[in-house]
């Protein structure tokens, strides 16, 4: 199925919405690697739209005893088994030995796959053969990443991630840029932070500044993206969360006050909510956060991406990841949308002085006919909430 998909992703433009406000026009700057089927879903009739309203919280916990040290929150890991996608021309190959961490001819930049996991413990490995491509799973302590070869997307617990280099097949066995292993697989396996208690919800956009508009009922991203912070406030308020909107209406609020208030509130977290547009084929949910030193942009707008830049945020790039990564997954699982995967980028100005981990999500494409329809629906919307909660336990 990821052949299907080679076809249909070579006509496809990308585009995050993000920084619509203070960016010239989008030079795109991803390499033109398929990506993996649209989930069609059954379209739904229009529903009305309620005003905005806050929704009931969905596990409303006892009142806490007074302390006098709030203990950090710890973002859950996975309790259950990492779905298996069922892939009808999937076949199971024998393993190989396994091959040294790093292959002479490569040189030092390519690790062996295999070899890395090996290297952090009790690993269990297999390779598919899926249709043309050949996939490498590795499981270690209920973790499973999927790498396919010659393929710059991953799937960690069955949801979509991207690597900064394309992998490389060679002599039978799988190699990884040396620096995904120590930005990406390496947080992806290892244990997940421990975070703070304040978090900062970003709905995008605001007043004049309108971002993309609904093909299904002309509604502004703006208006959609408050109302997914509304509905999520109290969601994370009764997991324990204090929480601060950068607004909480129609105002202005440019991309540098959002992270200065997130500053001023000592937030551990930041998350900004959006909803995107490209060509009307495209959709499927997306999570961002800042690309480390030496990992290309999977997206750039506006000046050449500088790898070689380090930006404020990356002080966080561990943490930025695995929390893009957990909450990316709980949408994936919950709201039966196009996996589109978690990427970085360098341009995003809400995301890149941030001193704190710090996410951008976008919530599908307000382009996409089906997906515009599906997120004019609060139920939808509502899914979008409890997704990103469930997933800050
Ligand atoms: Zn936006």
């Amino acid at each position: 199925m990821w052949l299907v998909l080679a076809a249909i992703s070579s006509g496809l433009f990308f585009s995050a919405c993000s920084s619509v406000q203070d960016s010239p026009p989008i030079s795109i700057g991803i390499p033109q690697t398929p990506i993996r089927p649209p989930v069609v879903y059954p379209v739904q009739p229009p529903v009305p739209l309620p005003p905005v309203r806050p929704s009931p919280p969905v596990v409303v916990q006892p009142p806490r005893p007074p302390q006098p040290v709030v203990p950090p929150v710890v973002v859950k890991p996975p309790v259950t088994p990492p779905p298996v996608r069922t892939v009808s021309n999937r076949v199971q190959l024998p393993n190989l030995p396994v091959p040294t961490l790093k292959h002479r001819v490569l040189g030092n930049d390519w690790v062996s796959f295999e070899a890395w996991g090996m290297s952090r413990g009790k690993a269990e490995f297999s390779r598919f053969k899926e249709g043309q491509t050949v996939v490498h799973r590795l499981s270690i302590a209920g973790q499973t990443v999927e790498l396919m070869a010659n393929d710059r997307r991953g799937e960690w617990q069955g949801a979509q991630f991207w690597l900064g280099f394309s992998t490389k097949f060679f002599q039978e066995h799988l190699y990884v840029h040396q620096i995904d292993i120590q930005k990406l697989m390496e947080p992806l396996m290892g244990r997940l932070p421990q975070l703070g208690r304040v978090v900062v919800i970003d709905p995008g956009h605001g007043k004049d500044n309108h971002g993309t508009k609904s093909v299904h009922d002309q509604k502004l991203e703006k208006e959609l993206t408050l109302d997914w912070a509304l509905r999520l406030k109290p969601l994370l308020e009764a997991r324990g969360w204090k929480v601060h909107l950068t607004r909480t209406k129609d105002s202005e609020v440019s991309l540098e006050e959002r992270v200065a208030f997130a500053d001023k509130n000592k937030a551990a977290l930041f998350i900004s909510l959006h909803f995107n547009h490209a060509s009307p084929e495209v959709q499927g949910l997306e999570t961002y956060c800042i690309a480390p030193v030496g990992v290309p942009a999977h997206l750039t707008r506006g000046p050449a991406d500088q790898p070689k830049v380090a930006l404020v945020n990356n002080q966080y790039d561990t943490r930025n990841v695995q929390l893009a990564a957990v909450i990316h997954k709980s949408m994936i699982e919950q709201c039966e949308m196009a996996d589109r995967g978690v990427r970085r980028v360098r341009f995003m100005t809400v995301l890149k002085t941030q001193k704190r981990p710090a996410i951008l999500i976008e919530g599908g494409y307000l382009s996409n006919p089906e997906e515009s329809r599906r997120i004019a629906t609060p139920e939808y919307r509502q899914k979008l909430a409890v997704a990103v909660a469930s997933a800050l336990q």
